[in-house]
């Protein structure tokens, strides 16, 4: 069977390749879409029957976050009235027990989050004051703890939160999702609740990846690109959305769900690469034209991020409207070799601790100690593989280890990390 012979799916009858569909025991075929609207139909209908959305697990997740939540002194019943808001200080001491650094992001999201609440709850005065709400962007390179900072969030929210792809969407039409399958998502999250619905908060990853691909839009259509964005925009801005509460396209026959997003809050986050070159380019023609010398040496080449503005983003390529709906830019500091040690280490879900509880349940205890520690963050930043290669070289160096299962105690030294790491092939880690 080679990869472009193909099958027909039993289900909607499209002829596809094989390498889109399954195959049961009697040799015929489903195709991933019929699958996927499977999935949408038990999770509405049937909600039990799936194993993540099992009600006992689910409870169980919540408790557990719930849990988590009240250590950091966080009252999360799901209800929400002033005196048992979480304070946006109280909101960043949780963030920082699993995200190390990054205090300015944190800064700005727990102020979002705080805020987001406030504005749920604010009572209809005659004063006319009515609080609008701030989308917020984090910009920061990949591996440096967006969609880290975004889970670690959801633990303790109120309020259904979802976390979204924005590389999966595509203009109307198009293959690819709508835009407003985002709203399926936080629909979904909310137990298909409206009006918890709209109150939710939607996390857009990869925001840069829907950028206008050239100045020239005229040429060939951007699918993926502007048109996607003008799609966005419309969520961003506050308007009543048809949702087909099953996704996808397959069903014409299903009824929409009118989603009013006025008071959906959308935190997008992207990599942005290349948007320093922007930032420079601005800086340095500003600071030909009117700042001072004193000012020009101020500026950290190392780290341009910070200097992040609206019109470096619109450079990029995102349209003008979605960054006048995206009012709070926030970034994310490269890390650095501390910053990974202390990855490796602090977090309350840290990859040595993991380590450690795996060797603890077969009575052996388990230490790094400085060197090795060292020594795994030298290869993280050697091989460029950031924060997330830091797991692999850890699992590369401790395979054995679990495999012979030590009868001592066992302390990873240097040397051994070395001698472990030795002959490995740097492509195959993850980064
Ligand atoms: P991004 O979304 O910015 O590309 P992630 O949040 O997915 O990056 O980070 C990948 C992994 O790297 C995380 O799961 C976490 O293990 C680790 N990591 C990255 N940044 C941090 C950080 N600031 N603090 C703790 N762990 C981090």
């Amino acid at each position: 069977m080679s990869k472009k012979d193909k099958g027909r799916c039993s289900f909607c009858g499209n002829e596809l390749p094989y390498e889109q569909l399954f195959q049961g025991v009697d040799g015929r075929f489903i195709c991933f879409e019929c699958i996927e609207s499977a999935h949408a139909i038990l999770a509405e209908q049937f909600p039990e029957a799936l194993k993540g959305n099992n009600p006992q697990e689910s409870k169980q997740r919540k408790e557990k976050n719930r849990a988590e939540a009240a250590e950091a002194g966080i009252v999360n019943d799901g209800k929400l009235d002033m005196q048992t808001l979480p304070r946006p200080t109280q909101i960043k001491a949780f963030l920082d027990q699993y995200v190390i650094g990054q205090d300015e992001a944190k800064k700005h999201l727990a102020v979002a989050v705080y805020n987001h609440y406030k504005r749920l709850l604010q009572p209809e005065t005659a004063d006319g004051v009515e609080i609008e709400k701030s989308n917020i962007i984090l910009v920061g390179s990949t591996g440096t703890g967006k969609t880290l900072m975004a889970r670690t969030i959801a633990k303790m929210l109120a309020v259904p939160f979802t976390i979204v792809d924005a590389t999966v969407l595509t203009e109307a039409g198009y293959v690819g999702e709508d835009v407003e399958s985002l709203l399926v998502r936080l629909l979904q999250e909310a137990d298909y609740d409206l009006a918890k619905t709209e109150r939710g908060i939607v996390f857009i990853d990869e925001i840069d990846k829907i950028a206008r691909k050239s100045d020239n839009p005229s040429i060939t259509r951007d699918v993926s690109g502007e048109g996607v964005q003008q799609g966005l925009l419309k969520l961003l801005e506050g308007s009543i959305v048809n949702v087909p509460p099953k996704g996808g396209r397959k069903h014409p026959e299903q009824e929409f769900i009118h989603v009013n997003t006025q008071n959906i809050l959308f935190i997008c986050g992207g990599a942005f690469d290349g948007i320093e070159k922007k930032i420079a380019q601005r800086l340095n023609t500003q600071v030909v034209g009117f700042e001072s010398q004193n000012k020009t040496k101020r500026i950290d080449k190392d780290d341009l991020l910070q200097y992040i503005a609206p019109q470096d983003l619109k450079a990029f390529g995102l349209i003008p409207e979605i960054i006048g709906r995206l009012p709070i830019i926030t970034y994310l500091e490269p890390l650095d070799r501390a910053a990974l040690k202390r990855i490796l280490t602090e977090p309350k879900n840290a990859i040595t601790k993991q380590y450690e509880k795996l060797m603890q349940m077969d009575g052996i205890r388990l230490t790094f100690d400085e060197g090795a520690l060292d020594y795994i963050v030298d290869k993280a930043v050697e091989f460029k593989l950031g924060a997330r290669g830091l797991r692999s070289l850890t699992e590369t160096i401790m395979m054995d280890i679990m495999f012979d299962i030590p009868d001592k105690d066992c302390v990873i030294t240097r040397e051994l990390a070395e001698q472990k790491l030795a002959k490995i092939d740097a492509n195959r880690l993850v980064g």
